[in-house]
């Protein structure tokens, strides 16, 4: 029979789930303190029509959100304090018009105080620049290697790829962009002196990626990439730091400081805890605060590998510059 003390059980029961409940968020909270999404980066497609042995972030899905979603998405992070977003894929130039829209409405409409894209480089126009390239501050391009048989063994292209970078250098000046060179140093490069490269181009930064190794994306022969064979040791990262420390623009960037120091927003709009965790659900459903109690996000490492840094075209003097991003 279920008598009267049975439902003092039931209670008590209740009771101390709702007390799991309420602890479990608090706990949530108290170890998450509230992150503000300085800076995100939004990988807004994983399609790509190069094959880097190492990509991490690999064509998984074809999906693309609507633009209307995407600025919506935008709109979320501008409200939540984002000073700077970085289109990022994939490649992103597989949806040119998408994110010449996206960036268009983050400049012109929410006035984000930086707007920069991270490309192979391979699919950007004189005319998508002439079109959009007002919207843009920085265009960061990936080369590995300034010898295209190197480019060719990683994947990055299929044997023309340093001529490309370089024209789209000198288009980048044509139009005003910032020009940044994305270097992942791996096993085939390592070795490499690029200091006469870097001394030609003069990108205003030159960031240099220890190759990472991101379990479910190119740790394995059941992932779309296997990054094994591309890993380099701590001693040969430091024998390519030593060759180039002498640039000024260069901005090493090891595993130890890179892992989990990006906010990353999927193609579906939810951040990602690459190799810790699931991603969160969309920053649509839920909202801005509530998807950052489930991200695991290195504030320490973000500013540890300078995270902010001067972000915006020298000419937008008419935006406002924030204190904290003066250094
Ligand atoms: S260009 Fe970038 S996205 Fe494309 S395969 Fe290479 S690393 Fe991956």
């Amino acid at each position: 029979m279920f008598g009267i003390h049975h439902l003092h059980y039931v209670i008590l029961l209740l009771g101390l789930i709702g007390l799991l409940f309420v602890v479990h968020h608090l706990t949530r909270f108290a170890t998450n303190p509230r992150i503000i999404p300085i800076s995100v980066n939004y990988h807004l497609t994983r399609a790509c029509n190069y094959s880097c042995g190492f990509c991490f972030h690999t064509a998984k899905t074809s999906h693309v959100e609507s633009l209307s979603n995407a600025k919506k998405g935008m709109a979320l992070l501008k409200a939540s304090g984002m000073k700077k977003i970085n289109f990022a894929g994939g490649e992103p130039f597989m949806n040119a018009e998408f994110l010449g829209q996206l960036a268009k409405y983050c400049k012109e409409t929410l006035k984000v105080e930086s707007v920069s894209v991270v490309t192979n480089g391979s699919k950007v126009t004189s005319k998508w620049l002439a079109k959009y390239g007002k919207y843009l501050d920085i265009m960061a391009v990936s080369c590995d290697s300034f010898d295209d048989t190197t480019n060719v063994k990683i994947g990055r292209g299929t044997g023309n790829h340093v001529k490309t970078f370089m024209d789209l250098c000198e288009m980048c000046k044509e139009h005003g962009v910032m020009f940044k060179v994305n270097t992942v140093v791996n096993r085939y490069n390592f070795q490499e002196d690029m200091n006469a490269a870097i001394d030609k181009i003069k990108p205003f930064r030159w960031k240099c990626f220890q190759v990472l190794i991101v379990p479910e994306e190119n740790g394995s022969e059941n992932t779309l990439r296997d990054a094994r064979r591309f890993v380099i040791n701590d001693e040969e990262w430091r024998l390519f730091c030593d060759k180039h420390k002498r640039q000024e623009c260069f901005v090493p960037e090891g595993n130890d400081v890179m892992a989990s120091s990006y906010l990353l927003l999927d193609e579906n709009l939810c951040f990602l805890n690459k190799g810790v965790a699931k991603p969160t659900r969309s920053i649509l459903d839920i909202g801005v605060a509530e998807a950052l109690t489930d991200v695991y996000w290195d504030e320490e490492g973000f500013q540890k590998r300078g995270g902010v840094y001067q972000w915006s075209k020298p000419d937008a003097s008419e935006r406002p510059a924030h204190p904290e991003l003066e250094w």
